[in-house]
């Protein structure tokens, strides 16, 4: 029999872990099953893009507090593109909010969201549990999960998956829909002559995007894409060899890099799960899509999934899991994930072709946006809260 009172959510990341405390602040218990041990995740130095939204969903929370001395603001947005004077820039002051955006370590935001939720008794978090199937009913889903080489099942009228897209669609019955760009992303902390102070730099080269962020009192953390075959050996080269690679492409706005931490890499691709109709379960963060990291949206997306899933289920006036409720909260979402995947698809496209007389339309292009107001707003309210 199903517990309505209780749902499972699969996937303690950021948007599990935000989703369980959003329902527990109105009083809504649910079950969180997390494969990896309590705090594994608290080192992770993967530096999160946070748009303002964000902000304000965590404000609601109550662990903003927690969080904001481990966040660098970000209140300029500097776009370029290599090989041409057109620039543009977006000031937060220009838009009463106090930031364009953060930047927050997945490890900090996991530590803070770890301890909030460890005191709410409305919320039972059971680590080292590795969820195996879900698998549902017109009455309910069914989860099951081994821990500690045990198994065990819960059921409940509304299973929702958030493990990031790592595990289970296929085990769910989901299908994925996948444009592979054959692109790599290079992420690392670097360091650099000149103080941030608090800008981040978005560069269009013919290669690849790179993104150079604010991240802790003079560091950057950076974000290189381009194609696999000439991202990956720059995993080899010494230091100094990729500092100056790295300067040749992005240009002397902060003087030289001093700098680079460990280096890591990862394909990018753009997902979205085929719309089903399943009832008793739904499907949210990144589990649900995943972008481009060029315009730092889609973690941004991830929370709003989470926070429009939690308003439908306060306030549903259709049953709890049903086909119905779980269609109304689909369509809730649609316009914001589309547009997401569309702008970040649109930006990889646009600025990151090599043909012949591109690159001089998109400087005429940025010149241009630089003088628009009304559609520097339109971005910025897009960035910033996904309207
Ligand atoms: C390598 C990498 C680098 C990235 N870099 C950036 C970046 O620089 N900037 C940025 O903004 N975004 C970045 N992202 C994207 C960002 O990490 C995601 O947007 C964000 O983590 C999404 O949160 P989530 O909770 O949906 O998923 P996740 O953070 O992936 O969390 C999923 C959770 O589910 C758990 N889980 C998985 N399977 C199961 C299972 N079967 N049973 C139980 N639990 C399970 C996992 O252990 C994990 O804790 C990066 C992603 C990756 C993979």
């Amino acid at each position: 029999m199903a517990n309505k009172d209780n749902i499972v959510i699969v996937g303690g990341g950021p948007v599990g872990m935000v989703l369980a405390l959003l329902l527990a602040k109105q009083g809504v218990a649910s079950t969180l099953l997390e494969a990896r041990k309590l705090g594994a995740a608290n080192q992770d130095t993967r530096a999160l893009a946070l748009s303002y939204g964000t902000r304000r969903i965590l404000e609601k929370l109550g662990v903003w507090q927690h969080l904001s001395a481990h966040a660098t603001a970000i209140n300029t947005i500097h776009v370029s593109q290599k090989g041409s004077l057109g620039r543009s820039i977006l000031r937060a002051q220009d838009y009463q909010q106090e930031a364009l955006g953060y930047v927050l370590s997945y490890g900090a935001l996991c530590t803070v969201l770890n301890a909030e939720l460890q005191r709410l008794t409305i919320v039972s978090l059971i680590d080292e549990a590795q969820a195996d199937a879900i698998s549902y009913d017109d009455q309910q889903a069914v989860i099951r999960y081994t821990r500690l080489g045990e198994q065990a099942q819960l059921s409940s009228a509304l299973a929702v998956l958030a493990d990031g897209g790592r595990s289970l669609e296929a085990a769910a019955g989901l299908q994925r829909e996948t444009k592979e760009y054959g692109h790599d992303a290079l992420i690392t902390k670097v360091s650099a002559e000149l103080a941030h102070d608090n800008v981040a730099y978005e560069r269009f080269t013919a290669e690849g995007p790179m993104a150079l962020l604010p991240n802790g009192e003079r560091d950057f953390s950076l974000v290189w894409t381009g194609k696999k075959e000439l991202i990956e050996p720059l995993l080899a080269l010494s230091d100094a060899e990729f500092l100056a690679q790295f300067h040749a492409q992005f240009g002397d706005r902060v003087g030289r890099f001093l700098t680079v931490g460990k280096r890591m890499t990862f394909p990018l691709r753009l997902s979205q799960l085929q719309e089903a109709a399943t009832p008793h379960l739904v499907v949210i963060g990144n589990a649900a899509q995943t972008m481009h990291p060029v315009a730092g949206q889609g973690f941004n997306v991830g929370l709003r999934d989470a926070e429009v899933l939690a308003q439908h289920i306060v306030h549903a006036n259709a049953t709890l899991g049903s086909v119905e409720m779980l269609a109304a909260y689909r369509a809730s979402r649609k316009t914001d994930t589309k547009n997401g995947l569309l702008f970040t698809d649109f930006l990889v496209n646009i600025f990151s072709n090599d043909i012949l007389g591109f690159a001089k339309l998109r400087s005429v292009g940025l010149g241009v946006f630089d003088l628009v107001a009304p559609v520097k707003r339109h971005l910025v309210r897009k960035m910033s809260f996904g309207k």
